[in-house]
């Protein structure tokens, strides 16, 4: 039986204070754990991460093996083939969380800031068309992440799962040289909302280190 979504937030919160404040963090790889998950996987969280090779979310989330079903591309996006994942971890393991995790100095981000016209790949057009005319790295990059929200909340089978699992959504921006996740959609996660106006957010610098866990 998988936490709450909320539960799962506070993990991951928790988790990354610690790998925050670490100067070394273990990860628990005995013989022990490779049979604890033998039989299958529960996974708390489903955590959507940019390629980037310093963003790996079951270190900076200090989670073990079987705790985040992990979607890796460039630019964090919420793609069909990410959400087609999406639908399997809720639906299938039960996961109630997703989030959607992106990151300082990003360079699909950059890629897309430095692109004229619409772009030539799929990454550089996507993510142009998620932050329009927006010059500044951080906000481009929020501006993203919350395009990647409005897919996941605009999914048939996430909305349904909300509706009768609490299954929820929120958005992260990490902060590459400081080791810490800002959640940007914190305090008005994360049911379904179709009106809810995540503009604001993207006016909140990074680094923000939470207080109520
Ligand atoms: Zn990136």
């Amino acid at each position: 039986m998988s936490i709450s979504a909320e539960e799962a937030l506070e993990k991951l919160a928790k988790g990354n204070l610690e790998y925050h404040y670490s100067s070394s963090i273990t990860s628990d790889v005995s013989k022990e754990m490779m049979s604890s998950v033998r039989q299958g996987q529960d996974p708390f969280a489903v955590v959507i991460a940019c390629s980037d090779s310093r963003v790996v979310p079951e270190k900076i989330f200090n989670a073990e093996i079987g705790d985040i079903f992990v979607i890796q591309g460039a630019g964090n996006l919420v793609c069909d083939v990410a959400l087609g994942s999406v639908e399997y971890a809720i639906t299938n393991l039960g996961t109630k969380l997703v989030v959607v995790l992106g990151h300082s100095g990003c360079g699909a981000i950059r890629a897309a800031l430095e692109t004229e016209g619409p772009g030539r790949d799929t990454i550089t057009r996507t993510v142009k068309a998620a932050i329009g005319g927006e010059t500044d790295r951080e906000r481009a990059t929020k501006l993203n992440m919350i395009a990647g929200f409005r897919n996941v909340m605009s999914n048939e089978t996430f909305r349904r799962m909300a509706a009768e699992e609490g299954v929820g959504v929120v958005c992260g921006y990490y902060k590459v040289s400081l080791g810490l996740v800002d959640f940007l959609s914190k305090r008005s996660m994360m049911r379904y909302d179709p009106g809810l106006d995540l503009s604001a957010y993207v006016e909140l610098s990074g680094g923000e280190i939470p207080t109520n866990i």
